[in-house]
């Protein structure tokens, strides 16, 4: 990507007047059920994100997103999936101090951390045999297969498959629980609650991350009311709800159904990038924490990936 080019340029090819941006947590350690996932920022990284996001947005939060507030500059809503702890920890006082709202779309079987999210147990298994010559020979032993191409296997274990994790960890002898016990993972009850007191928001991210697209409709509409349900006994938020991993290949007869049985529910959110969806009222977010760009190089790029997909009529995401 050019620097010359500055990106008030960019800007003015922004389709919307309103962009919604996702991460997932912000740190400065080594942090093993998350590391082979996706890169995260460090605090600084991160802070100097918002500085460059402050300049060209103005941040708003979630009465001004709902009510399409009119704004000088495009508007951006921060929003932050899975319910890490660093939430509270580190993100929460930077944006505090700032004075910037976010949302934070959790899965409410993993509060108080009973249990770990099958693609955390993934990378922790991975960080464990790339740390562990012991654990290599294992793998070995057991499978025949090298290490590179063990990890590359347990990293593409899907969610259906998800038991085989917990099969790895075993033979492993990696013992999750404790490890959720010595280094909790996720929010509890009791941080959300005090989050929720500060005016961050809290809304449901499906009950278990789920991968939308492996469940039939049924299992769909379930996952999806039993954490809104638990939103609602918890006085979180009930009007907005953002799909695990991706919505490809949801169907509009799912938004149908849990729009009419929500009736607070008034969006959905999918983690698309810049698209249009022909479901109006799932509206797709930009993840930030792409290799290692920075937030102005992610929405450069998003920006000119937009105008090709605009020139081919496929800036619009399509459901049948
Ligand atoms: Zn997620």
């Amino acid at each position: 990507m050019s620097k010359n080019f500055s990106f008030d340029q960019f800007s003015k090819l922004l389709p919307f007047e309103s962009i919604i941006l996702v991460y997932h947590l912000v740190s400065d350690n080594d942090v093993k059920h998350v590391k082979h996932l996706f890169p995260y920022r460090s605090p600084k990284q991160f802070e100097k994100d918002l500085d460059f996001l402050s300049k060209h947005f103005e941040f708003i939060d979630w009465d001004d997103f709902i009510n399409k507030k009119k704004t000088s500059k495009p508007s951006v809503l921060l929003t932050f999936d899975d319910g890490y702890r660093e939430f509270y920890d580190i993100i929460s006082p930077i944006l505090l101090r700032k004075g910037i709202f976010a949302i934070n779309y959790i899965n409410p079987k993993f509060i108080d951390n009973n249990e770990m999210m099958w693609r955390n147990k993934a990378s922790l298994i991975v960080s464990g045999i790339i740390e562990n010559k012991n654990f290599q020979d294992k793998m070995f032993e057991w499978t025949g297969n090298k290490s590179k191409d063990i990890i590359s296997s347990v990293l593409s274990i899907n969610f259906k498959d998800k038991h085989q994790l917990d099969e790895i960890a075993d033979h492993l002898e990696i013992d999750i629980k404790n490890y959720l016990k010595t280094n909790p993972v996720y929010l509890t009850a009791e941080q959300l609650q005090k989050l929720k007191n500060d005016g961050f928001g809290i809304a449901s991210h499906g009950w278990d991350h789920p991968l939308y697209n492996q469940l039939s409709l049924i299992e769909q509409l379930e996952n999806t009311q039993k954490s809104l349900d638990h939103m609602n006994e918890n006085h979180f938020m009930i009007d907005s709800f953002a799909f695990p991993f991706t919505d490809h290949l949801v169907k509009n007869q799912f938004f149908d159904s849990v729009f009419s049985q929500n009736p607070d529910l008034r969006v959905t959110f999918g983690a698309a990038g810049l698209k249009l969806d022909s479901n109006e009222k799932n509206i797709q977010r930009i993840p930030i924490e792409i290799r290692n760009y920075s937030v102005e190089e992610v929405l450069k790029n998003e920006i000119i990936y937009y105008q090709f997909l605009k020139n081919i009529k496929k800036n619009m995401i399509k459901r049948s």
